[in-house]
């Protein structure tokens, strides 16, 4: 069959979306984009799932009784009689050739559907488990596909792409094969990189076209895998500009210049006066590294990594005092409000002196106070901002931003963090720049994925804190739950219910979280019961969060807007509510609400029976550990890195293919080339890094800030 002719090749790019394919268009468009396929390059990196074998046809005779076997025969007639005395039914369908007649055989199925798509006389593939069944060779649900004598649909090994509704594994193979060549011609294909990446010495080209058409000698299993030389080539591939892409960064960063702030520690010191404990080793060694690095010249790049309750916060206090002290301003960016709040509060309890002046900054901030603290920051008479979202719209002006803090560095994407690194920055100078994260990449990777930054660890919780008990309690035992919770609040402590909220369902979900508002407000009768959730107006949430904190409230039903850095330690206990809904790593975030005060705690995960393996897993997991980074291994293990860094908001690049456990070794290769590379030329100007330069640039130039490099 000719293709249809679309004068298309003129102006094809990778870029070009995807409907002017051959073979897409505007429906089938749609549908591929479900798949996250929009443009002509999304279509080379929509990679198969899986492959099947089917290199050898067998006509009935020769079909083998064995798992996986090909049949390719015509469709006879086709059947629903009941299964046995029950009322349920089977659909078979008689199969023949020349040789004989064989059954397939579905429990599960659609008629109208499968007389409209095989209709008598139809020649298909029939892929499945071949067995005996009386007369008959038999199949039970294969894969049937309509035999399409000139294009060999149905042969050799098949790739399976991830469908949606409506898009089929023939349509999909089809835009596949009818686009491949075409594309690969535009591919930017680096030969440098070949040699380099050793062991996967094949070209991008050959690896992008070997996962849509294997080739007949491949290994099945590798390429089920995703562990073939082609997968790994790409893979290699995504890492390495990746890396290049990071360290240039990195390098682009070194070469600037920053304010050189000695710590004073006057201010510094009269806070920690007050404090009620001493700092932990992690949180002074921390301190020391940030201090060396003000006193640089260089601009700071450091990630403060902790687990959940490690006292990040207050490095980041002290360590804005010594930048303020030194005459310059400073900023903490926080990604909620109430989070915002907090921390604005806790500043404001230790009275630090007149003539220091701090504001919060969210957009609930009313007009008028508003306009006064961009007067303030403008001028430079506030010398701290803590504040939300809100510090990076464009009429925020500062007079001499040194430092800037980034708290929950994940919940915010790369250009946003851009955004306010960039109104510290002048023609002469770079603030200094802290992200804090208690999201715990995997140490091995964390060097490796971190490439454009330094880390500073704090590796453990301020002493006499009790590891927080955890334990799944299955609905039927609900009130095992309430007993215990009652029995906390008579301590005196307080608890959090925790409800989840997805996008979805939202409105059901809100509806549920009032609910369960009015069913503990009947079951803790004589105790205070708050409702917070991020749909209510800034002014009740504050309020509500300002009455928990101060006890008044001793229950706060919540969803997840108290996720992240909420910090009231005299809660000592927390019940989530569908607990097999969360992720590992949101788990322990929520988990981390409690345990932030001498008492013991205790987390209770309710679960619904509706589990998958995987959601019983990750309960497991919680009930067995406290350590946020063994959980985030185990989370990163049962999700890709895109999902576990969610993407979108840590501002990570999605890779197509690459898979930070299964492929970490090619990371840390990737990575040690581009260092090479790098080092030898820096600005990647000699003529036989053109090429490389030219990737790097139309990849990563938008995603990863690189107009400095
Ligand atoms: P995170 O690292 O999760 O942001 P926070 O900064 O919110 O943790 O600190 C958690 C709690 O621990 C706070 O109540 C804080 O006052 C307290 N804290 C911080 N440092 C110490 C310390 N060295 N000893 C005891 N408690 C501390
Ligand atoms: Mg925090």
């Amino acid at each position: 069959m000719p293709l249809p002719a679309k004068s298309q090749s003129a102006t094809l790019t990778l870029d070009t979306p995807v409907q002017y394919l051959r073979y897409v268009g505007p429906y089938v468009a749609d549908l591929l984009a479900k798949r996250g396929v929009k443009t002509a390059r999304d279509l080379l990196y929509y990679f198969p799932l899986r492959y099947v074998d089917r290199r050898t046809l067998y006509s009935v005779a020769n079909l083998p009784i064995e798992k996986k076997q090909t049949l390719l025969a015509t469709v006879a007639d086709m059947n629903v009689r009941p299964l046995g005395r029950s009322r349920k039914k089977v659909l078979e369908i008689l199969l023949k050739d020349d040789t004989g007649y064989a059954k397939a055989v579905f429990f599960n199925f659609r008629e109208a559907a499968f007389k409209k798509r095989f209709p008598t006389g139809t020649q298909v593939t029939a892929f499945g488990d071949v067995t005996r069944y009386g007369a008959f060779k038999q199949m039970a649900h294969p894969e049937l596909e309509e035999w399409d004598d000139e294009a060999g649909a149905g042969t050799g090994i098949l790739p399976f792409y991830p469908l949606t509704e409506g898009l089929h594994q023939k349509a999909a193979r089809r835009i596949v094969k009818a686009n491949l060549e075409s594309l690969l011609a535009l591919i930017e294909d680096d030969p440098r990189s070949v040699r380099e990446s050793g062991e996967v010495a094949v070209s991008l080209v050959q690896a992008l076209r070997a996962v849509h058409e294997p080739p007949p000698d491949v290994d099945l299993n590798a390429l089920n895998n995703q562990t073939s030389v082609f997968h790994q080539r790409i893979v290699y591939d995504e890492f390495f500009f990746f890396e290049l892409a990071m360290i240039a960064r990195r390098a682009a960063m070194e070469r600037g210049c920053a304010a050189v702030i000695k710590p004073l520690g006057e201010l510094a010191g009269r806070v920690r006066e007050k404090l009620p404990f001493k700092l932990t080793e992690g949180q002074e060694s921390a301190l020391a590294e940030i201090s060396a690095d003000f006193a640089s010249g260089l601009p700071m790049n450091r990630l403060l990594q902790g687990d959940v309750g490690c006292g990040k916060t207050l490095v980041a206090f002290l360590s804005a005092l010594w930048a303020i002290e030194a005459g310059g301003q400073a900023a903490i960016m926080v990604p909620t409000e109430i989070l915002a709040e907090q921390h604005f509060k806790n500043l404001v309890r230790f009275e630090i002196d007149a003539g220091f002046r701090m504001e919060l900054l969210t957009s609930a901030t009313p007009d008028k106070k508003r306009t006064a603290i961009l007067e303030g920051l403008a001028s430079g008479e506030i010398n701290l901002v803590v504040g939300t979202h809100a510090l990076i719209t464009p009429d925020v002006a500062f007079k001499n931003l040194v430092y800037v803090v980034v708290d929950e560095q994940h919940r915010f994407g790369v250009v946003q963090r851009a955004q306010l690194r960039a109104k510290a920055s002048d023609r002469k100078s770079e603030p200094h720049v802290l992200f804090m994260t208690a999201t715990p990449i995997p140490r091995t990777l964390s060097m490796s994925f971190y490439g454009d930054l330094y880390v500073s660890i704090i590796a453990h919780r301020p002493e006499g804190r009790k590891p927080i008990t955890t334990r799944v309690i299955y609905e039927k035992k609900r009130p095992q739950a309430y007993t215990f919770v009652q029995g906390e609040l008579k301590k005196g402590r307080q608890a959090y219910f925790i409800y989840p909220l997805v996008e979805e369902s939202e409105k059901l979900d809100l509806k549920n979280a009032t609910l369960m508002h009015a069913e503990l407000t009947k079951e803790f009768a004589g105790y205070g019961v708050g409702l917070l959730h991020g749909r209510m107006k800034s002014a009740e949430k504050e309020s509500v969060m300002g009455r928990f904190k101060s006890g008044e409230l001793s229950v706060l039903v919540a969803t997840t807007v108290v996720e992240v850095g909420v910090d009231v330690p005299n809660a000592s206990v927390i019940v989530i509510e569908h607990a097999e809904r969360f992720g590992l790593s949101q788990l322990h975030q929520l988990r981390g609400r409690v345990g932030r005060g001498a008492e013991q705690s205790h987390c209770v995960l309710m679960a619904g029976y509706a589990q998958s393996e995987e959601s019983r897993f990750r309960l497991r997991v919680m009930e067995e550990s406290n350590d946020g980074f063994f959980i985030a291994e185990e989370d990163l293990k049962l999700r890709g890195p895109g999902d576990f860094l969610g993407t979108k908001q840590s501002g990570l690049p999605d890779f197509h293919l690459a898979h930070l456990v299964r492929d970490g070794h090619l990371l840390q290769v990737a990575r040690k080339r581009a260092e090479e590379i790098l080092h030898a030329d820096p600005a990647l100007s000699a003529a036989t890094n053109a090429q490389m330069r030219l990737i790097l640039h139309t990849r990563w130039r938008d995603r990863l800030d690189l107009a400095k490099a």
